[in-house]
């Protein structure tokens, strides 16, 4: 809970507003923020370590606010993670996805500008739509939660926004976007008057594949679509396959155009010289800080297959289709009740999503084995 003195003149609109944050808890098993749960090889960490040594001499001089060093190694990266070579000036860097969304925002939102995605998803895109005065507008996903193709389509074209935001895979739920309908909303997308811009401007269309790496081998990544559509985004991070949520570091495939909007908005020197040298040194060790990528996604269909075939009140429970490091499961009647079961032995899950679901994310063997005995108690009790 906050506790703000009436006497701030906080802005009218943030008044009673909560700051944005799962619970952060000191727990035995974490399984609630989608992060990768093997921690960084001892080798990783000495070429990080050394790496900041060397530029930390420096640090009474300001970064290079370009970052070109780190846009270069994004590149590498991407070229190597999904097989499209693009040039430095296609990417950009900043303190995790988080802040190039909001750059996004800033650049291509605003006042009597509109953003649409399509619901349920990550629960930070009406927040950055409210911080920079956007209308936020959602069509809702299918019954499988698979995006309502048609209906966006005409959500596009009956408001006219200028950012259509879509998630692949998706959070919550962990659904794959197929590149086909990308294509298709791009094609609608590039015909599209945004509302209440100049004549001849068109939505930007961003894929947030912040879980990308975990798809199933041979879905391609949007980032292949990126040299034949000026229009389009990806963007992407290094917190979730990559395990390195604790360096913040984000970054945005696109067109140089859009990479030219996000340097007006951006805080000059955004990226510290620290931040830009820790990532520079894990993309020195980029297999090993991918190693455990293809044992999160087998964790992943192991333990689908094991929710499947779990029973409450007489039914199997359901299990969304995942291509990322994290299940959506239920349905329970009380969700509340099963998560602060599961926290009373020590396992913290996440409250997200639609009403009657939870989410768990991939831990370490240890941890799926405790979560699945805890969890099968908790049934027990429940049922
Ligand atoms: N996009 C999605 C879909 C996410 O789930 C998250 C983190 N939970 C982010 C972006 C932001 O991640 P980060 O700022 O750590 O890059």
């Amino acid at each position: 809970m906050t506790s703000i003195p009436s006497s701030l003149p906080l802005r009218n609109d943030l008044i009673g507003e909560e700051p944005y944050g799962a619970p952060q808890l000191d727990v035995p098993v974490c399984l609630n923020v989608n992060e990768n749960p093997y921690p960084l090889d001892d080798e990783v960490a000495d070429t990080i370590a050394r790496r900041v040594r060397e530029v930390a001499q420096n640090l009474n001089r300001y970064p290079d606010r370009e970052h070109i060093k780190l846009r270069q190694a994004f590149c590498d990266y991407l070229a190597y993670e999904s097989g499209t070579r693009l040039g430095v000036e296609q990417l950009w860097g900043a303190n995790g996805s988080n802040e190039i969304m909001l750059q996004i925002f800033q650049a291509f939102g605003g006042p009597g500008r509109t953003a649409l995605g399509c619901d349920p998803t990550y629960s930070m895109y009406p927040e950055y739509a409210r911080d920079t005065f956007t209308s936020w507008k959602v069509i809702h996903r299918k019954g499988d939660f698979t995006i309502d193709l048609d209906k966006t389509i005409e959500g596009i074209t009956s408001i006219g926004p200028s950012i259509v935001l879509l998630t692949s895979p998706n959070n919550p739920t962990g659904t794959n976007l197929p590149l086909s309908d990308v294509k298709t909303l791009l094609a609608i997308c590039e015909q599209t008057q945004v509302a209440g811009a100049q004549e001849g401007t068109h939505p930007v269309v961003i894929i947030d594949e912040a879980y990308v790496e975990f798809r199933n081998p041979g879905t391609p990544s949007a980032v292949s679509l990126i040299p034949e559509h000026h229009n389009l985004a990806v963007s992407r991070t290094m917190s979730k396959a990559f395990a390195f949520a604790g360096a913040r570091v984000g970054y945005l495939a696109a067109d140089a155009g859009i990479i030219d909007c996000l340097r007006i908005v951006r805080m000059p020197y955004h990226l510290s010289a620290i931040t830009q040298a820790a990532a520079l040194a894990a993309f020195e060790h980029t297999d090993l800080q991918l190693k455990r990528v293809a044992k999160l996604r087998e964790t992943r269909e192991e333990t689908a297959a094991w929710l499947r075939s779990q029973q409450y009140h007489g039914s199997n429970l359901q299990v969304a289709d995942s291509e990322s490091n994290f299940l959506l499961f239920g349905k329970f009647d009380d969700r509340m009740l099963v998560f602060n079961k599961l926290l009373s032995r020590g396992i913290l899950i996440r409250v997200v999503g639609p009403d009657h679901w939870l989410r768990v994310c991939m831990g370490t063997e240890r941890e799926m084995s405790t979560f699945r005995t805890a969890f099968a108690e908790v049934l027990a009790t429940i049922d």
